[in-house]
């Protein structure tokens, strides 16, 4: 039986034509610049994926401040999508706009290292434990910079991802498990090869696959979230992340853990807060309050291995880097951001809102026996459209509701309020207020009522 089988299926339907119908009334410079972008902006977007916003049309941003931004409409959204993440700091944030327009008038790039290079990387030791640092402008590069490394280090060939992941643009990482067996994973466009030569796929939280698919020691490394973020949360199940270490030390692979995303945990991420113990660690989005910024470190012995596999005179054509990786403008917003923005002090003021957050909702399931849940990681906290947590990307993905998932985007844009999208995943940044998190409850009351209404 489907979880939300309590919901009438054609109500949502007939609920979404009315959302569809107000989002069009309310936004008519947004659709004025998004017909004149079909001119010149293949479909329309700049970037291709914003045709997936509800609503029929991306709506265009006017000025984006704190945890708020106002539409060309003059409408005012609390923003809990960040931009996915990458302004979990809030919008321009004030604290970090020093150090960024201070370095903007003395120089953005100049292949040397500044003094920020390894004050920003003391930092990330402090926080993460991790010895050496490197520095990218994605996290989508850091995790593809990472695994390369590590299949030099270990000279074995093949990497293992997890069913259901996303790790950036990686296209090792773009296997998926199609009817239980590796596959290109469904809409990925033109792989240079079937990415099943490159990796092998298990379900998260499966010790047994995962022991037979290191088995054989052809696996450089385990590239993985500490806690699945990208197809709806699903979190390790105890004692999950020891045993993971323990098989990839007991095979020879090296344990990559993505912080990307589970920097929601806290200032040095899930790695710190449960003291894991990756060989190498990767980061990127909000790091730099969105100048693009990454880093990834690795363990006093990796490192060194990492030195030694990267040859001399190629130093510069190894297949690692790009022009503007560690530039002085990045360096800048990294250290403003975790020097001002991304303190002690703020995280604790994000993760009570987190829970205020989860609590909210929690009991609006509760009042209205929704067959719902809602999961948290630190100031990221998710709600989902079925009884139990997942424990796989399968069951996760099985999970999904193509009805209600578009619903509460919609719902909640047309009230002034941005769910990241693709799952209804809300983040704290820094200048979030209780009032807003209330707000938002509030609104997903309003939904609620009108979906049992
Ligand atoms: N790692 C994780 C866990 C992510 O969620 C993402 C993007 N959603 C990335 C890496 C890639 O980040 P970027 O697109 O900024 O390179």
């Amino acid at each position: 039986m489907n979880a939300s089988a309590t919901i009438d299926r054609s109500k949502v339907k007939a609920l979404m034509q009315t959302e569809q119908q107000l989002f069009v009334e309310r936004h008519p410079r947004s659709f004025e610049l998004y017909q004149r972008a079909q001119n010149s902006l293949l479909a329309g977007v700049p970037m291709h994926w914003m045709t997936r916003w509800p609503g029929g049309f991306p709506i265009f941003v006017a000025e984006a401040r704190g945890a708020t931004f106002r539409d060309v409409d003059g409408l005012q959204y609390i923003d809990l999508c960040l931009g996915d993440t990458g302004a979990m700091t809030g919008h321009s944030p004030q604290a970090a706009l020093p150090g960024i327009t201070q370095q903007l008038e003395k120089g953005i790039t100049t292949m040397l290292p500044s003094e920020n290079a390894f004050w920003v990387a003391e930092e990330l030791q402090r926080r993460f434990g991790l010895k050496y640092w490197q520095f990218a402008l994605s996290a989508t590069d850091a995790n593809r910079f990472s695994l390369r490394l590590a299949r030099a280090i270990t000279g074995r060939p093949r990497v293992l991802v997890f069913h259901g992941c996303y790790h950036g643009t990686v296209d090792e990482a773009y296997a998926w498990l199609v009817d239980g067996k590796p596959a290109s994973r469904p809409g990925n466009i033109g792989p240079q090869v079937d990415p099943t030569l490159t990796t092998k796929v298990v379900e998260w939280n499966d010790l047994a696959a995962l022991e037979e698919a290191l088995r054989p020691g052809d696996v450089a490394a385990v590239l993985a979230e500490p806690v699945m973020t990208n197809v709806g949360i699903v979190q390790p199940l105890p004692g999950y992340h020891e045993a993971l270490r323990e098989l990839t030390r007991r095979y020879g692979t090296l344990l990559i853990i993505d912080e990307t995303h589970t920097l929601s945990a806290g200032p040095g991420g899930y790695t710190k807060a449960h003291g894991l113990e990756p060989d190498i660690l990767t980061v990127g989005k909000p790091l730099g309050s969105g100048i693009p910024s990454a880093a990834y470190g690795f363990t006093e012995e990796v490192g060194q291995k990492a030195h030694s596999v990267i040859q001399p005179p190629y130093a510069d054509t190894g297949g690692i880097g790009g022009t503007l990786a560690a530039n002085a403008l990045s360096l800048a917003a990294m250290r403003a951001t975790l020097e001002h923005v991304l303190t002690e002090a703020a995280y604790r003021r994000m993760m009570a809102l987190g829970e205020q957050l989860e609590a909210e909702v929690q009991d609006v399931i509760k009042k209205y026996s929704l067959p719902w849940h809602v999961t948290r990681v630190g100031c990221r906290v998710e709600y989902l459209f079925r009884p139990n947590p997942a424990r796989n990307g399968s069951e996760a993905l099985a999970g999904q509701d193509p009805d209600l998932d578009p619903f509460i985007h919609l719902f909640m844009l047309n009230r002034g309020i941005l769910l990241t999208p693709f799952h209804n995943m809300t983040l704290i940044s820094p200048e979030t207020t209780p009032e807003q998190v209330r707000r938002h409850t509030e609104v997903f009351e309003e939904a609620v009522r009108a979906l049992l209404g």
